[in-house]
């Protein structure tokens, strides 16, 4: 089983002073541990102090997107090597809020994830369809659709993690049931073994949506639930924690 990652998004949420909240789940964090993996994508304009304030604990910190070219005339963009350069370990690609936000295209994120990859970052792509697209019965299209498109060539199993966030539980207090989670995560790995072997076992699929304290530890323990990509639940230090003590508890 693949090392869990729990990975918090902080959106476009926290100033200097809330790197306090960043600095509790550090020192929260045992210094020996190794599972779970832990991780916080905070704005771009903190993640320099953040990386500087997780030095020497095992917490890491990562970006919300990147550009997909490494430099040139994209103001007001970031590259994935400056990011990486501010201290970011992962980037979170093709969050459905930049997908709707941007017009994100799932080329554009597959472009993003080759960059990311290419500097040394590992991309969390995230995936996952509307309440519309539920309830039309195409889950299952546009999951398969989303993970040829933004799984870039440049793909190797260990080298980037994916996200099921179905975008009407992002945010809104509605959770995927287990048996959704199951069905999606499992269509996933379908997908990445027709594209990488036995070897796709070794991708990280994570659960986003909603996920809180309260229902943790029951989506952890889904089939192919190899961690949680955690918005609103990531700004307070005790709510974080109390995740990765339910993915510790695995
Ligand atoms: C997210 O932003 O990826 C997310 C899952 O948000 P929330 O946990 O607030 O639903």
């Amino acid at each position: 089983m693949p090392r869990t990652l729990i990975a918090g998004n902080w959106k476009m949420n926290g100033l200097r002073a809330d790197l306090s909240t960043l600095k509790e789940v550090a020192a929260a964090l045992p210094p020996d541990q190794d599972n779970p993996e832990v991780l916080l994508c905070v704005p771009a304009t903190l993640i320099a102090s953040a990386a500087d304030a997780a030095a020497g604990s095992p917490l890491r910190v990562g970006g919300q997107a990147c550009h997909a070219k490494e430099k040139g005339a994209h103001t007001g963009d970031l590259s994935a090597a400056m990011l990486k350069d501010a201290g970011a370990s992962h980037v979170i690609v093709g969050h459905s809020e930049r997908r709707a936000d941007h017009g994100e295209t799932s080329a554009f994120v597959a472009e993003q994830a080759a960059a990311a990859i290419k500097a040394g970052l590992t991309p969390i792509i995230c995936v996952g369809e509307t309440l519309a697209e539920r309830e039309q019965g195409q889950v299952s299209d546009v999951i398969s659709r989303q993970i040829a498109e933004s799984v870039p060539a440049e793909a190797q199993p260990g080298s980037f993690v994916v996200a099921y966030e179905p975008v009407w539980a992002i945010g809104t207090g509605r959770v995927a049931g287990p048996e959704q989670i199951a069905e999606a995560h499992g269509l996933i790995r379908k997908l990445l073994t027709d594209r990488f072997g036995a070897a796709a076992s070794e991708v990280r699929i994570l659960y986003g949506g909603s996920m809180n304290p309260a229902n943790a530890s029951e989506i952890l323990q889904v089939e192919n639930v190899n961690g949680g990509l955690i918005g609103g639940a990531s700004l307070k230090a005790a709510d974080f924690l109390s995740i990765y003590t339910a993915a510790s508890a695995r």
